[in-house]
C-alpha cells in the first residue's frame, strides 16, 4: 500500500484471545481433543524460534489449541468461505494491513499474499498449516505493494510465485517504497498520532486508527524485514492442481499497479481479487490506470464468481465489482468538473454508495491524480 498525505495515527495492538478451549461432554470427545491440541502443542512448538521469541507466540499458542475451524491471531480473522478454501483478513491494531488467503490443494497448501509484515505472517503460515493439516507448498504474490509480500521471509522453503510485471516492480518501485518506509515513517508516525490525541471526534479517531496501526507495524517489522523475491513467475495464466483442487493464477496489467495476479477458483467460484477490489475502503487508483482497471473489472465479473475476497475490507459479492466500476467512474466525472476546485470536493461528492467508506485519505491524491490522467489523455 502507498501511503501519501501529511496526516497519520496511532495504532492499538489489541490482542483479543478467545478462551483457550471448551468444555467437552464425553470421554470419546475428551480424547478426541487431547490428541488434537498434543498434536497443535507439537507443530506449534516447532515453530519457534528460540532465538527470536516474541511475546505474541505466547498469546498464539494460548487460544489455537483446539479445534481446526478456528484460528486466532491478533492480526487477521480466518473466514472459511468454501470447503478448504479461507480468507484471512486484517484486524484492526493488527501487522496484517492487507487481506490474504489459502486454499487447501489436498496434499499442500497455497497461500495468497503474505501481509506487510513477518510477525503476521508466522501467524499466517501456522493458520494456513493447521487448518488444512497440509504444508504450505506455493505462495503467491498478487502484486509489488508492501502489504502483499513483506511476509515473504516466513515461506522461503515455499515456491514464491508472482507474474514477470510484479517481479520487475518489486526491484524498482518496491524498493523506492521501501526506502520511503524506511525514511519517512517514524516522522509520519509521530505526526499521526499528534492528529489522533488532538481529534475532536470519534469518526476523525476512527480514519486515523489503520494508518497508526500501518505505520506502526512498518516501524515494529523493519529491523528484521529480509526482502525475498519470488522465485517462481507466470505471464498470463497459470494452473496449479493438486489431488482434490485444481486453482488458476491469471495477470492483469495496469490496473492497480503495473501488474497483478488474481487467484481464482472455478469450480468454487470464489476469487482472490487483492488490490483489483476494496470493499468498503476507497481503492488506491494512482499507480495504475483508471482505463485498464475499468477493463479489467469487466474481465474479472466475466468470471463469474459468487465469492470476492478484496485485498481489503470484508469479503464481497458481485455488487462490490460494481461498486469499484461505480467509484471510478464517480471520480473521473468529479476531476474532469472544471467548475469546481480540488478543495471544495470532498468524498461526500461521490454519492451516497460511497458514503461510509473507510480510507478516505485515499480520495484526494485518487482525484488529484485522475485529473492528470484524464489531462494527460486530451
Ligand atoms: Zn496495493
Amino acid at each position: 500500500m502507498h501511503f501519501f498525505g501529511d496526516q497519520v495515527l496511532w495504532g492499538q495492538q489489541v490482542h483479543n484471545l478467545e478462551p483457550a478451549y471448551e468444555k467437552k461432554t464425553s470421554l470419546k470427545q475428551r480424547l478426541v481433543y487431547l490428541q488434537t491440541l498434543l498434536s497443535n502443542i507439537i507443530k506449534l512448538a516447532c515453530t519457534i524460534d528460540p532465538n527470536n521469541v516474541e511475546e505474541q507466540v505466547f498469546g498464539v499458542l494460548a487460544v489455537n489449541l483446539t479445534k481446526k475451524d478456528r484460528f486466532i491471531s491478533p492480526h487477521f480473522t480466518v473466514h472459511r468461505i468454501g470447503e478448504g478454501v479461507f480468507a484471512a483478513l486484517h484486524k484492526p491494531g493488527g501487522g496484517a494491513i492487507a487481506n490474504a488467503g489459502f486454499v487447501d490443494l489436498g496434499d499442500r497448501t497455497l497461500v495468497f499474499d503474505t501481509f506487510i509484515s513477518h510477525l503476521a505472517a508466522k501467524d499466517l503460515r501456522l493458520a494456513a498449516e493447521l487448518m488444512t493439516d497440509n504444508p504450505v507448498a506455493y505462495v503467491i504474490n498478487s502484486h509489488y505493494h508492501n502489504d502483499h509480500m513483506r511476509g515473504n521471509q516466513v515461506f522461503t522453503d515455499t515456491e514464491i510465485i508472482t507474474t514477470q510485471g510484479t517481479l520487475e516492480l518489486m526491484h524498482t518501485a518496491g524498493q523506492e517504497e521501501l526506502d520511503w518506509d524506511t525514511n519517512q515513517v517514524p516522522l509520519r508516525l509521530e505526526e499521526y498520532k499528534a492528529q489522533y490525541l488532538a481529534a475532536q471526534d470519534e469518526a476523525s479517531r476512527n480514519r486515523l486508527i489503520f494508518w497508526l496501526d500501518y505505520f506502526q507495524v512498518i516501524i515494529d517489522s523493519l529491523p528484521a524485514l529480509k526482502i525475498c523475491y519470488p522465485q517462481q513467475t507466470f505471464e498470463e495464466r497459470l494452473t496449479l492442481a493438486g489431488p482434490i483442487r485444481q486453482v488458476e493464477l491469471i495477470s492483469y496489467e495496469g490496473a492497480h499497479t503495473g501488474s497483478d495476479a488474481i487467484l481464482w477458483l472455478p469450480e468454487e467460484k470464489i476469487a482472490f481479487l487483492a488490490d483489483l477490489l476494496f470493499v468498503q475502503c476507497h481503492p488506491f487508483l494512482p499507480d495504475g490506470s483508471p482505463d485498464a482497471w475499468l477493463e479489467t473489472l469487466e474481465k474479472i465479473k466475466a468470471l463469474g464468481a459468487k465469492t470476492l475476497v478484496p485485498g481489503h475490507g470484508p469479503v464481497g459479492r458481485r455488487k462490490d465489482l460494481d461498486l469499484m466500476t461505480k467509484y471510478i467512474d464517480a471520480v473521473s466525472k468529479l476531476a474532469g468538473d472544471k467548475t469546481s476546485s480540488g478543495d471544495q470536493i470532498t468524498p461526500a461528492h461521490l454519492g451516497e454508495s460511497f458514503k461510509d467508506w473507510d480510507f478516505s485519505l485515499f480520495f484526494t491524491p485518487n482525484l488529484e491524480f485522475m485529473r492528470q490522467w484524464l489531462s494527460g489523455r486530451q
